[in-house]
């Protein structure tokens, strides 16, 4: 029974956990080519902290944990720290996200410590697009990640793909096609604006309503698959008729999911983030080494997470209830 529900009566079984806010790509949705000023290595969660933060969320209700960043792999010892997460009573599921770059090299190490699936990136099959997205790093080395995840079996596999209008909605099609040669679930996710300047976001976001046009417009039929793959979350899943894979829409901005919403978030310092959207945080550092300061920190998050966030309204050019947080997605961890 979960102690962590809210006043809308949601329930939080759900914590995704930043080890970093570093990352080994620069996307151009994510973070500023240059100038990004990254977080001092003494001033992250342990993995000891960490752990005992993990530890006391699961004795709340805590069942599923998602370790993500910047890029989680970019720190050292990954699959120590899901090796510890793994043995914490109460902890059923841990999955990943990332860039797939170093997968490659740790995708065995990680299935073996415990990890159960991975969510990689992917927002382009072109090398020259993938260079203009990601401003770093090369397509081929996330390609292998993903044959070396598929290896190891951290699976279902699942494709992370931001729609940036007028640069990758021509592949659309690419991508469902995909899911008919390989069992991928590819899930095409709204661009969202968190501590962006509006008028680029405003320029480069695609509403998902235009994948289902650009099936139809292919002549690609496809049904609703009410019980998507694993972990689905707030994705609305579909099959291709016959296809091994299956791609999912989630679209915070043109129809938002707050009603269901079960997760809460650490980022790699130790703020405790009820909402992606909002600027509150509770820094779990005070309360460190008590247990009892560490369930009124839960228990406050609950009693201040809003009902929603009003991404929409920046659209829409309507004022907001609250203040949006500064950060990068990158320092939250998505
Ligand atoms: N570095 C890892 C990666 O890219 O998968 C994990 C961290 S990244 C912040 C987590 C997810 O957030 C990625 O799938 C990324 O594409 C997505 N993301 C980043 N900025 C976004 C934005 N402004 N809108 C929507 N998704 C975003
Ligand atoms: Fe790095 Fe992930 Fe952000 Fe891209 S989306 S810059 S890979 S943290």
């Amino acid at each position: 029974m979960t102690e962590l529900t809210d006043r809308y009566n949601r329930k939080h079984t759900y914590l995704r956990i930043s080890v970093t806010d570093r990352c080994n790509l620069r996307c151009l949705y994510c973070m500023p080519e240059e100038g990004m000023q990254f977080m001092a290595q003494d001033r992250l969660l342990t993995y000891d902290q960490i752990v005992e933060v993990a530890t006391a969320a699961a004795g709340f209700g805590i069942s599923k944990l998602r370790i993500t960043g910047g890029e989680p792999l970019v720190r050292p010892g990954i699959a120590g720290l899901i090796d510890r997460l793994k043995a914490i009573r109460g902890i059923e599921e841990i999955s990943l996200t990332t860039n797939g770059l170093l997968l490659g090299a740790q995708a065995a190490e990680l299935k073996h410590a415990g990890l159960d699936r991975v969510n990689i990136s992917l927002d382009t099959l072109d090398g020259a697009r993938f260079k203009f997205i990601a401003r770093r790093g090369r397509l081929d080395k996330v390609l292998e990640g993903i044959e070396a995840a598929a290896a190891a079996g951290l699976t279902p596999i699942k494709l992370n793909c931001v729609l940036l209008k007028g640069i990758n909605e021509d592949e659309i099609g690419r991508f469902l096609r995909l899911t008919e040669e390989r069992p991928v679930h590819v899930r095409f996710i709204e661009y969202m604006p968190i501590g962006h300047d509006d008028a680029g976001w405003r320029e480069r976001y695609l509403p998902l309503a235009r994948v289902l046009e650009e099936a139809e417009r292919l002549g690609i039929a496809y049904a609703p698959l009410p019980d998507g793959p694993a972990g689905n979350g707030p994705s609305e899943n579909y099959r291709i008729a016959g296809a091994p894979g299956s791609f999912g829409l989630i679209h915070p901005v043109s129809n938002h999911f707050c009603a269901s919403c079960n997760r809460l978030r650490l980022t790699a310092e130790g703020d405790l983030k009820p909402c992606l959207y909002w600027v509150d945080e509770l820094s779990v550092r005070p309360a460190l080494g008590s247990p009892e300061a560490m369930r009124e920190l839960f228990a406050k998050a609950m009693r201040i997470k809003p009902e929603n966030h009003e991404m929409a309204a920046l659209l829409a050019g309507t004022s907001q209830s609250h203040v949006p947080t500064e950060r990068r997605m990158s320092q939250i961890g998505g």
